[in-house]
């Protein structure tokens, strides 16, 4: 079998590239034109964990009021937060501020064009570093995604689970990077992986590898890529304290800067614990209700478990956090689990009430 070639995926591509926001069209990339490193690394930044159909409104959002990489360095660190919610992983967004601001500060607005000069940068790993050094410097660079990974472990028949394979599937994808258009390669890979060698029935009867294909040839399309079994994700568990003041205002707090939703907005509650039971600890004394259900949210390694509680307190108190009234809630950037107390206490409370 003979092995799978760059040429074959690339004029694939010239036919068949999504039309993404943030990307040049091939007939375009043929000619040398590249995209701006600004959008390319919005773009893979807000891509991580999340799919191109929930990134598109927030990319097309993101440009219209930071149109420049020092638009967004210029910006307040609560507002791009804001403009992010939604897309979870806060830190990423932190990262992205923090980024620009040192693209702005170091490097006088221009993002380094080598793989290494971008690992510098804050919340820029090796996969981020090489799609951007591909992408948008033409430099011959590998990322290796989810969906790369899945091609080459069929292309190659990789029998080793997955994560263990990793260096392997990279080496697969890197021997084939070619000198000229690697960022077209890699975006044609992916495409691939999205559109036709999907994670379960793979439309090989429109892949353009299918006469190279040992997954193919081997009838493993639906086996490959093995996975290690997960072992079961944690259960943490805390309760959370729903304070409301006379004029309807409700306690929020920050979350401290580093850990899980760091520097978000929350509804208090006790240390998230493995533990049988919910360790109910409230901040001030009150006339508690307990609301009916659990709130569930799951992180990547851990599933949290909130059980709510209400009461009306005295509003001189703060415990360091902030009154603020339901209905400014928006303007502020609260997290998916903050947004799931919240809705959780409106369909047992209703607005204001406690
Ligand atoms: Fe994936 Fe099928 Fe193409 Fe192999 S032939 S790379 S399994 S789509």
């Amino acid at each position: 079998m003979p092995d799978p070639s760059a040429a074959t995926i690339l004029e694939w591509y010239d036919r068949h590239a999504r039309r993404l926001p943030w990307r040049i069209p091939p007939v375009q990339s043929r000619r040398g034109v590249r995209p701006d490193p600004y959008h390319v690394w919005l773009s893979e930044v807000m891509l991580q964990q999340t799919t191109v159909v929930t990134v598109g409104p927030y990319f097309r959002d993101f440009l219209e009021r930071w149109p420049r990489v020092e638009d967004l360095a210029a910006a307040d660190l609560d507002q791009v937060l804001t403009q992010w919610a939604g897309l979870g992983y806060y830190a990423r967004a932190r990262n992205l501020h923090k980024c620009a601001r040192q693209v702005c500060d170091d490097h006088g607005g221009r993002f380094p064009d080598t793989e290494a000069g971008l690992r510098e940068l804050p919340g820029i790993g090796p996969y981020t570093a090489a799609a951007i050094a591909a992408i948008a410097f033409g430099r011959s660079a590998t990322p290796v995604d989810g969906n790369i990974e899945r091609v080459m472990a069929r292309l190659y028949a990789v029998q080793a689970p997955m994560p263990d394979s990793k260096p392997d599937l990279k080496s697969h994808a890197a021997r084939m990077t070619p000198d000229a258009r690697a960022g077209d390669y890699a975006q044609a890979v992916m495409d691939l992986g999205a559109t036709v060698c999907t994670p379960r029935s793979p439309a090989c009867g429109l892949c353009p590898w299918q006469a190279d294909c040992r997954a193919h040839a081997e009838g493993l399309t639906e086996t490959l890529p093995r996975r290690t079994p997960k072992a079961p994700r944690p259960v943490r568990r805390a309760v959370a304290y729903w304070m409301t003041r006379k004029d309807g205002h409700v306690l929020l707090r920050r979350r401290p800067e580093t850990g899980l939703l760091g520097g978000m907005m929350e509804v208090p509650s006790g240390p998230w614990e493995e533990m049988a039971e919910f360790r109910d600890d409230p901040p001030v004394v009150a006339d508690w209700a307990s609301l009916p259900g659990l709130v569930e949210h799951g992180f990547t390694h851990l599933q949290l478990e909130l059980q709510v509680k209400a009461a009306r307190i005295d509003g001189r108190t703060t415990l360091g956090g902030v009154w603020i009234p339901v209905e400014a809630f928006g303007d502020h950037a609260l997290p998916t689990l903050t947004r799931k107390v919240v809705r959780h206490v409106m369909a047992h409370l209703g607005k204001g009430t406690s």
